[in-house]
């Protein structure tokens, strides 16, 4: 299935990786192959060529730890951020200087992907920097009623309110239409 990218933040576009198809909540990830692909669709992996096993149920764990840390930042709880921090020490990096195509010398950060919580470990510490750094009044699930999809409102105005204009923006411009138009009949 082709993935969603709406979320404008890779926290974010990992839950969106249960959206709502035809009013039924769908996981779009269902094997080990599903998730590595995701992740390289993502950014957040590169050049690992074969997913581990177990990486289905290590990215749906960590998926789920994601989205109750989201909710409870929206809501203001606090958080319970032990699985993420579990998740965070699991990662092994190490920085590399390389060239950009302008010749400058940049850091890359390089990542051990043998295990599954290896392969995780770029998008939980994305999940962190989300947490610890993002402004929660512009993270936001979109406005349309059925649809679960969150995004980080990177808009210059802030006033994005959905998930993408093709998929809510323009259906829910169409219903205010008709709604306007029906009761000045
Ligand atoms: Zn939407």
């Amino acid at each position: 299935m082709q993935a969603i990218f709406h979320g404008d933040h890779p926290a974010l576009d990992l839950l969106n990786t249960v959206p709502r198809i035809d009013g039924e909540l769908v996981d779009t990830w269902q094997s080990d192959a599903d998730v590595l692909q995701w992740l390289a669709a993502a950014g957040v992996v590169t050049g690992a060529a074969r997913a581990p096993a177990g990486l289905l149920e290590a990215g749906r764990s960590l998926r789920e730890t994601v989205r109750r840390l989201v909710a409870d930042k929206k809501a203001g709880k606090r958080l319970d951020v032990r699985a993420l921090n579990a998740a965070l020490a699991q990662g092994r990096r190490h920085l590399e200087l390389v060239e950009d195509e302008e010749g400058t010398s940049v850091l890359a950060a390089r990542y051990a992907a043998d295990t599954p919580s290896q392969l995780l470990a770029p998008l939980a510490e994305s999940v962190a920097e989300l947490l610890a750094t993002a402004d929660f009044t512009l993270v936001r699930k979109c406005e349309d009623a059925e649809c679960v999809l969150w995004f980080l409102d990177r808009t210059k105005s802030h006033r994005r309110r959905w998930c993408s204009m093709a998929l809510c923006g323009n259906r829910n411009k169409v219903a205010s239409f008709r709604q306007r138009r029906a009761g000045e009949a």
